[in-house]
């Protein structure tokens, strides 16, 4: 059994990717292209924004937000502690400073108290500017934007969604992507759209911070080529990964969104009734597209026990996240102002186990009967 089986999502939309591979390999165009704007027009349809502008990885996204921002040296975005390492690497690559917050227990997301408390500490202190926020849609389900949001406007803070995992999900009828002044995702393979290699987007219903990524992604660019305006990057997403993409959110929006869905609760009603394993909690109006299904065990000891029963039945399962941010060697010199408990006891307890839209209901029953058996041995 695969973690998130690639190559079965392939085999099922073989004729088709085979089909743009070739088509794209026999134009002889391979920046840029009809592929990579029609891509961004069924984006940003399928978000329910104005702009979609592609580029190269979900982290240049982020860089690409931040530098249309101009959040910079003296400023303080708050970042959530339990996330991959991206989310504050890119503040802490434009000269700003991360300051991390605490995550919620029960949705792994950025806490909308604990935010609060961090922007209180930051504004006491006096030295840095409080600029922005970035929530994060952690394991596919959108943070608590509608609390966040009434954050950001009382404190006067720009807010980015880091929609790396969150891509399908929803808060109402309303999809990530949508929830920042600015979002963004990444399309590497094992998000939940993927393309055959790197690959990210921005959103935005701003035009002027449209037009600004658009040039930031090709060097600064102004109206014509070797008109450079700004300081930016080589940032575009491979015509090839487009053609990839075109294909791969079709299948998206036909099944596979509510493919992982139905996966997703056929483990949460088999594992509901095991003591000691707290499930994914998905509140009242929300809907994750379930880039991980992650279980909250009661101890670190009982959490490495069950990764170590699975890995015996040959199932694999991965620690997201075995550190938290404000741990990292990286950012030992940066200040902390406030403390994050519930992301480094996340650290301790959480697993996640094989989860994708091409899961066979048999695979989630063995998992689920392995999981069973790693708490109830004689059963
Ligand atoms: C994957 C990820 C990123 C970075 O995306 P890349 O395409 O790998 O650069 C940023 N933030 C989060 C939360 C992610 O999961």
């Amino acid at each position: 059994m695969q973690f998130r089986d690639l190559q079965r999502q392939y085999l099922a939309l073989k004729e088709e990717i085979d089909h743009a591979l070739c088509a794209t390999a026999a134009s002889g165009r391979y920046i840029m292209g009809n592929a990579v704007a029609s891509l961004e027009e069924e984006l940003a349809r399928y978000v329910g924004v104005r702009h979609c502008i592609t580029c190269a990885n979900g982290t240049d996204a982020l860089t690409l937000a931040l530098k249309t921002l101009n959040i910079g040296a003296g400023d303080a975005v708050f970042v959530p502690d339990f996330t991959f390492f991206a989310t504050a690497e890119v503040v802490a690559l434009e000269g700003a400073t991360p300051i991390f917050v605490d995550v919620c227990e029960d949705t792994f997301n950025i806490s909308a108290t604990s935010l609060e408390e961090a922007i209180k500490a930051v504004e006491q202190e006096g030295v840095l500017s409080p600029r922005a926020i970035i929530a994060v849609d952690l394991f596919g389900q959108p943070a608590d934007y509608p609390a966040l949001s009434e954050i950001a406007r009382r404190h006067k803070l720009l807010f980015i969604e880091d929609g790396a995992q969150g891509f399908g999900g929803t808060i109402g009828k309303q999809r990530a992507c949508s929830f920042g002044d600015i979002a963004t995702t990444s399309f590497f393979p094992a998000k939940p759209l993927g393309c055959y290699g790197d690959g990210g987007a921005v959103f935005t219903n701003n035009n002027q911070w449209a037009e600004t990524i658009r040039s930031l992604r090709l060097h600064g660019r102004g109206v014509e080529k070797y008109d450079n305006q700004r300081i930016g990057l080589n940032s575009r997403l491979d015509t090839i990964q487009a053609a990839i993409l075109q294909v791969k959110l079709k299948a998206f929006i036909q099944h596979e969104l509510t493919d992982i869905q139905t996966a997703a609760e056929r483990y949460s009603s088999l594992l509901k009734d095991i003591d000691g394993i707290a499930l994914p909690n998905v509140p009242e109006g929300y809907g994750s597209s379930w880039a991980q299904y992650t279980l909250r065990l009661e101890s670190e000891t009982q959490r490495d026990t069950l990764k170590e029963n699975l890995a015996k039945a040959e199932i694999p399962s991965m620690i997201y996240y075995p550190r938290t941010l404000s741990e990292q060697t990286a950012f030992a010199k940066t200040k902390k102002y406030i403390t994050t408990p519930t992301a480094h006891r996340l650290t301790k307890t959480v697993l996640s186990i094989p989860i994708h839209p091409y899961i066979k209901k048999e695979e989630i029953e063995e998992v689920a009967e392995k999981i069973q058996r790693s708490f109830h041995p004689a059963v």
